[in-house]
Order: C-alpha cells, then sequence, then structure tokens
C-alpha cells in the first residue's frame, strides 16, 4: 500500500480535476480497492505515462457501462421524432451509458417497458414524449431506485418546464449525461399516480375530448378548449381536504403537484414537488368577459389573486363529484366514479435533473 501512495495521490489528484467521468475501481496487490474517477481517455493516458504504475501488482476493474431505455411516444405533442435515436448517439456519452430505444404503440405501453426495464435492472429510463407519457413510464418507477429522464416532446411539458428541464432536445440529453438525480412527490389515486396535474371538471372534460382528436399539437388543445368551453356547465362538489369539509359549485378543481399545467400556463402558483402537499385549486363560474384576465392571471402565475379561485392545499383529499364525469391525471383522462380519493406520496420518484 506505501510502495504505492504516491501513484495512488496522482492519480486521485489527475482524476479530481477531470470529475465527472466513468468511474474505474482499481485494486492493488494486497487487495485494497480503490475508486477514481475515471474516463477512459484518462486510463490511456495513465497508461502512457506511468507504465510502471500500471505493471506494479494493479489490477483495474472497469465499470460496465450503465443502460439507459428511451421510451419514445412517437405521436407526442405532434412531433416527428425519426431522428431521434442518431441523436442520441451523437450527444449520450457512450463511453458510459448504453442506450437502448423502444417506440410505443398502445395506450399504457410505457408503463409495461419501464416495469420490464426495472425488472431488467436498467439503470434509467427516459421518457421521449409529454406530461401523459412521463405519467405512464413514471408510474412504474415509484418507489424504485431507477430514475426518470425526461426528454421533453409533449404538447404543454408542464412537468419538463417546471423542472427546468431544456425544451431542446439536444440540452436535454446532456443533462442525461450528468445522471444526477433528486426525488419529487406525487399523487396517488387508488392505484394510479400523477406528477403534474390531475383535475375533475372544465379541464378533464378537454382532456377527454381532446385524447380523441387528430390535430395535436399546442394549437389544436387551444381549439379543443374553446369547443369545451361554448357549452359547459359548473358542477357541484364535496371537497374534504385533511379532515376539513367543503363544498363548491366549480368550473373545475385541479390537484396540483407542480405549479403548470403545461406551456407556462400556472393554476398553482405556489406549489412544489418537494413540499409534502398537493395544492387544491377550486375555479368558481367566471364571466366570460373575465376569460382574458383569468388567462393573463395564468400566464402571469398570479391565479391564486383572481376573486373567482380559491387554492387548499393538503395530504389527503376526497372529492365527492354529484355526477360520474371524466377525471385527468396528467392530461390523461379516465373515469374513476363519483368518490375521488386522493394523496401524496412524499419523495415517491427519482428524477434525473
Ligand atoms: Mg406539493
Amino acid at each position: 500500500m506505501k510502495k504505492h501512495f504516491l501513484e495512488w495521490f496522482l492519480a486521485l489528484f489527475y482524476c479530481g480535476c477531470n470529475l465527472p467521468f466513468t468511474l474505474i475501481l482499481m485494486q492493488n496487490a494486497n487487495q485494497s480497492t480503490f475508486c477514481v474517477a475515471q474516463s477512459y481517455d484518462t486510463l490511456d493516458y495513465l497508461k502512457s505515462i506511468w507504465p510502471k504504475f500500471l505493471s506494479s501488482g494493479v489490477r483495474i476493474f472497469k465499470m460496465s457501462k450503465k443502460r439507459i431505455l428511451f421510451v419514445i411516444n412517437p405521436i407526442s405533442g405532434g412531433k416527428k421524432k425519426t431522428a431521434f435515436n442518431k441523436q442520441v448517439l451523437e450527444v449520450l456519452d457512450l463511453n458510459r451509458f448504453d442506450p437502448t430505444f423502444k417506440i410505443t404503440d398502445h395506450a399504457n405501453h410505457g408503463y409495461e417497458l419501464a416495469t420490464a426495464a426495472v425488472e431488467e435492472g436498467y439503470d434509467a429510463v427516459v421518457a421521449v414524449g409529454g406530461d401523459g407519457t412521463i405519467n405512464e413510464i413514471g408510474s412504474a418507477l415509484v418507489n424504485t431506485d431507477t430514475p426518470l429522464g425526461i426528454i421533453p416532446e409533449g404538447s404543454g411539458n408542464g412537468l419538463a418546464l417546471y423542472l427546468g428541464v431544456p425544451m431542446n432536445e439536444s440540452a436535454a440529453l446532456r443533462r442525461i449525461n450528468r445522471m444526477e438525480s433528486t426525488a419529487i412527490d406525487c399523487g396517488k389515486i387508488g392505484d394510479r399516480y400523477f406528477f403534474n396535474v390531475a383535475g375533475l371538471g372544465f379541464d378533464a372534460s378537454v382532456s377527454d375530448k381532446f385524447a380523441s382528436e387528430t390535430f395535436r399539437g399546442p394549437v389544436g388543445y387551444l381549439r379543443t378548449v374553446i369547443n369545451v368551453m361554448s357549452n359547459y356547465k359548473p358542477r357541484k362538489y364535496s371537497l374534504e381536504i385533511d379532515g376539513e369539509t367543503y363544498e363548491r359549485e366549480a368550473f373545475m378543481i385541479s390537484v396540483a403537484n407542480s405549479p403548470q399545467y403545461g406551456n407556462n400556463a400556472y393554476i398553482a402558483p405556489n406549489a412544489s414537488v418537494n413540499d409534502g402537499v398537493l395544492d387544491v385549486c377550486i375555479v368558481r363560474k367566471f364571466p366570460l368577459y373575465t376569460l382574458p384576465l383569468m388567462v393573463f392571471h395564468l400566464f402571469n402565475r398570479t391565479v391564486n389573486q383572481s376573486e373567482y379561485v380559491e387554492i387548499i392545499s393538503g395530504k389527503k383529499i376526497l372529492i365527492r363529484q354529484d355526477e360520474e364525469a371524466p377525471v385527468h391525471l396528467d392530461g390523461e383522462p379516465m373515469d374513476l366514479g363519483k368518490e375521488i380519493s386522493i394523496e401524496v406520496q412524499k419523495n415517491a420518484l427519482r428524477i434525473i435533473s
């Protein structure tokens, strides 16, 4: 050990200047294992300047590459993704990562692929799509050690915008290269999860209608919003939030984990994915002439200042609606009956940040 002290010190110093790179474990003749931050290029450099160092009883164990599964939603955001694989091979550090690509071709396929990836020991699963794709994949990764990466390719990209994931494909891939992850909260309804926003009422009806539209993208979404708004009626809801009861007639109720729907429309400006609570945003019926002001509030992050909006945060939320109507989870519509029980799961999903 002492004999090699200088070599170890110099190697660590050299590698310290080059962090972060692939880890290579090194073991000396006495079986003392060292862990030095290394790249394969650095290893070649060491071999060239220190042939003695590498022939003096030191064995080198290269860490295997991390396996990343890219799950691509080919229809999200109305964008073609035919060049995506090529872009990954150009930007991803292939010295450290071994990418696999899979394309979703039916509803919930992302969940199935991500579940299999966890079982097969992948080191990360990357959602290439919008909030709906993130929802399917993230649901399979909740309470596992496998982090979720995001390449934003959706219509709204609410969670990605909130988390500061670059909208540029190449920049988002460079973030995957860092492979640093952080835990975020998620919302749970029965055995389903949401990571961005869930909702009842108007926005759920919009999601329900938008799901059957062939005209996707932000313009298609706006067109659906206008169509649904023209004949939408508010409904009665009974809410229980952390034991308190509220009776409300509402245009819509959103339950926000992160603050925005997407496209920088903030439905719950103070929501955070790290505070252990969900923000329940109750929007009362508002006169049509105030619509421009509501839209302004949404994009100005001041919706909580509107006289038609009430926001209550809580960990356990029970919402009873007077008739069966669709609920959306991260923009994906579903029928969950009249009584919807929601709770927060703190730090349940790891995200590559
Ligand atoms: Mg929160």
